[in-house]
């Protein structure tokens, strides 16, 4: 049975972090001004603020410092943080470091814990995931894996191009996936690698100029050129890449859920608050059926997305996969916040477009969600493909 009740604790936590983002993140977007990204320097005061107040990597384990909160905690507190499209930077629960945590907790060993997965829970550090590769590489299809790691004596050599890595300017370290089996085939012979960020052996091309702007760093394009790695870089075993890919990406796109859930309804209140005070044809906007059309569909893709976040983080809470609920997520849930902030734009008219209201920026931000942690096609592809299988073998 799926018990949607809120925790006290949880209940309690929710209105701390509500206060945080009112009083101190929310005050500061102004300041978040960088071409690629927000700054290491305003991200490192925020989250110095948080940890002052108890609230810095909720979704981390105690013995790390963090709240230890589970995925329905996480829903309710991730939501919050992203009220403020700095919120989930300033409490250090941000793509793509977050899920990297969840990744290293789950997979690396003793040593790589300390290493990469501490410094990374107390905000020390910045980390990036590798995967994704200009064409012919690795895209919606991750067996067209490109990037390759070979043995040399001792040492693995990766060689192959990156792109859209979010955070890899300014990170410490990579976690970069490579083929180390020529025939990729039943989902293994990839292998994921820990790269330090001062080994020699890659690079950032360039910056991508992608729409969105809040990821610190930016979106890079990288080359692997004959770049060694000792055996011990090795994250998890070899040739369990895709699996370990799996582990991270089913939580890591219902907490992406989470966070632009919680810009929606930022985006949604503004429109109300313009709704109610302007007027046209003789009454308020508020009061003409259309827009409030337009108020009622965004209300109900705002609940529909929060229950199906809700119910995937049960399913994940009770240590399922929960491959085909956060599938129906993403899905979901990247077009209803895409069409809310939609919405909420044309409800303030000429005002939603320009700089004096937080809603341009705000479309900037999420619509790449709706193709980044696989594209909405991909994601119905596959929500379609399991239903006809199972249809057939019931
Ligand atoms: C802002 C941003 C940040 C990103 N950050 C990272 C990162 O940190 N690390 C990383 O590794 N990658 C990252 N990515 C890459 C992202 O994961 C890929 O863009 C995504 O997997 C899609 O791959 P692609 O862009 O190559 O699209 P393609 O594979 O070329 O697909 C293009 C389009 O084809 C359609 N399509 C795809 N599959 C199907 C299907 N089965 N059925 C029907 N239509 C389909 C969809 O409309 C899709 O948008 C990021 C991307 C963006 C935009």
């Amino acid at each position: 049975m799926i018990d949607f009740a809120i925790p006290a604790e949880h209940a309690a936590l929710r209105e701390r972090v509500a206060a945080f983002i009112s009083d101190v993140v929310i005050p500061a977007e102004p300041r978040d001004l960088g071409p690629h990204g927000l700054a290491d320097g305003l991200r490192a005061e925020l989250q110095d603020a948080a940890r002052r107040q108890g609230l810095l990597a909720p979704h981390v384990s105690p013995a790390l410092g963090g709240l230890g909160l589970d995925m329905r905690g996480q829903a309710i507190i991730f939501e919050t943080a992203g009220y403020s499209i700095l919120g989930p930077q300033a409490l250090n629960c941000a793509a793509p470091d977050e899920g990297n945590m969840h990744l290293l907790s789950v997979v690396a060993s003793p040593e790589q814990r300390a290493r990469y997965l501490e410094p990374l829970a107390a905000g020390r550090a910045r980390s990036c995931f590798a995967m994704t590769e200009p064409a012919p590489g690795a895209g919606s299809d991750p067996s067209m894996l490109a990037t390759a790691a070979t043995r040399v004596g001792n040492d693995w050599s990766i060689s192959g191009r990156k792109w859209f890595i979010t955070g890899a300017e300014g990170a410490d370290f990579a976690i970069c996936m490579a083929r180390t089996d020529a025939s990729i085939a039943n989902g293994r012979g990839a292998t994921m690698f820990l790269v330090d960020a001062d080994n020699p052996g890659w690079r950032i091309e360039r910056v991508v100029d992608a729409v969105d702007r809040s990821f610190p760093g930016g979106h890079a394009e990288l080359i692997f050129d004959e770049c060694r790695v000792p055996h011990d870089a090795i994250l998890g075993e070899v040739g369990e890449g895709y699996r370990y890919a799996q582990v991270r990406l089913a939580p890591a796109r219902l907490t992406h859920c989470m966070r632009w859930l919680g810009l929606a309804r930022r985006a949604l209140d503004v429109a109300l608050d313009r709704a109610n005070e302007r007027e046209a044809f003789g009454s308020r906007l508020g009061e003409l059926g259309m827009v409030q059309a337009m108020i009622a569909d965004s209300v109900i893709d705002l609940e529909t997305s929060r229950a199906l976040i809700w119910q995937c983080a049960w399913v994940l809470d009770q240590g399922r996969r929960g491959g085909r609920e956060s599938s129906i997520a993403k899905a979901h849930v990247a077009d209803a916040v895409w069409r809310i902030v939609d919405r909420s734009i044309q409800i303030c008219g000429s005002l939603g477009v320009s700089g004096d209201l937080p809603l341009a920026r705000i479309a900037t931000e999420v619509r790449p969600f709706r193709i980044y942690d696989g594209p909405t096609e991909t994601h119905k592809w596959s929500i379609a493909r399991r239903e006809l299988r199972n249809r057939r073998q019931p």
